[in-house]
């Protein structure tokens, strides 16, 4: 299934160009949240399905989930680039978890007391935005990557003064969708990024959000992923399950809230 691109806007650059001469197929994660059997599905059905280069994280590596270590040394064993989301400041102190509900608050001191050194080490030096060509990398907002949320097109427009080149990949609200650019008279539109569909990168600015590996909010308990082909100008979308009973067995036996748990059931 294609979206297609009904508006042409003539905002190419330079850097559009230098993209889609280089042959790279990119993995775009969000929102892990520690939980490794999300993460490993990704992996196993992204490398079926043609493979990838590289790998893009777009934040939110620890948080709710058993395996917190376990996915920083999965991510790390990637050839990737990846920016700060706020569970990973929270779990450093960084952020205040007292701004978080009480059951990630939870979550998140029980993370803090997981990591090594060394993990820590490794999330403290994530940045908060990562340029990529005519890529920006960030895990909220473009305008507040640890925070801003980017669930209306009215929020979503404002951002895209934020940020230079066309496209802006974000996570945080663990809902695929997509917003477009409609110019400064027009409000933005947003579009649900279904399951398998393909979207094509023209000359629309766009915020793309893949969903979230780890813990999905979209009603689909299947973990969310994208790849993004330089070669085909595109970005496709995919799900794929994995088993969710094995990671709420590691959250009950870590004791984590129950809320938490049962949410992995539902995609909520
Ligand atoms: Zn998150």
């Amino acid at each position: 299934m294609d979206i297609e691109c009904h508006k042409r806007r003539g905002l190419a650059s330079k850097m559009e160009v230098s993209w889609g001469n280089v042959k790279m197929r990119y993995l775009i994660l969000s929102d892990i949240h520690s939980n490794l059997e999300a993460f490993q599905a990704v992996l196993g059905d992204a490398s079926a399905r043609g493979g990838f280069d590289e790998v893009w994280c777009l934040g939110d590596i620890v948080g709710y989930g058993p395996s917190p270590r376990e996915c920083i040394t999965l991510l790390r064993q990637q050839r990737h680039v990846s920016v700060a989301g706020n569970h990973d400041w929270g779990a450093l102190g960084k952020l205040d978890l007292a701004y978080f509900n009480p059951e990630a608050a939870f979550a998140g001191h029980w993370t803090a007391q997981q990591l090594s050194a060394e993990d820590k080490g490794y999330l403290q030096g994530l940045p908060t935005s990562i340029g990529r060509d005519i890529f920006t990398l960030v895990h909220g907002s473009p305008r507040d990557p640890i925070w801003e949320y980017l669930f209306s097109p009215d929020v979503a427009k404002a951002n895209f003064y934020h940020f230079e080149g066309s496209f802006c990949l974000v996570g945080h609200t663990h809902v695929p969708v997509i917003f477009e650019y409609l110019g400064e008279r027009e409000r933005c539109a947003s579009y649900l990024f279904p399951a398998d569909a393909s979207l094509n990168l023209d000359q629309r600015r766009l915020i793309i959000n893949p969903g979230s590996v780890g813990q999905p909010r979209d009603g689909d308990p299947r973990a969310s992923y994208a790849i993004l082909d330089s070669e085909k100008g595109a970005i496709h979308h995919y799900r794929v399950p994995y088993d969710i009973s094995l990671t709420q067995r590691k959250m009950r036996q870590a004791k984590l809230p129950q809320r938490l748990i049962d949410r992995l059931s539902y995609g909520w």
